[in-house]
């Protein structure tokens, strides 16, 4: 079963398993909803996590400011 009440933050690095460090997939991407959430799942065969990914807009927009002056759209 998935965990929604743990939810990852989404970053620039690659997503790996929270429990293991393995490589992931993404078995369900829902972005194209408002909150953008990734489901992942752990390649590694003796762990085989599953968990959801959340893109933080607010986290994203401090980043992008840190980067600079950025053009209105
Ligand atoms: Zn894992």
């Amino acid at each position: 079963m998935i965990d929604f009440n743990e939810v990852y933050i989404y970053s620039e690095q690659p997503t790996t398993c929270p429990r293991c460090s393995g490589r992931t997939e993404i078995i369900s991407d829902f972005s194209h909803i408002k909150d953008v959430i990734q489901i992942h799942k752990c390649l590694n065969p003796s762990c085989r996590e599953e968990f959801v990914i959340q893109d933080d807009n607010e986290f994203e927009n401090t980043f992008k400011n840190e980067k600079g002056p950025k053009t209105v759209e």
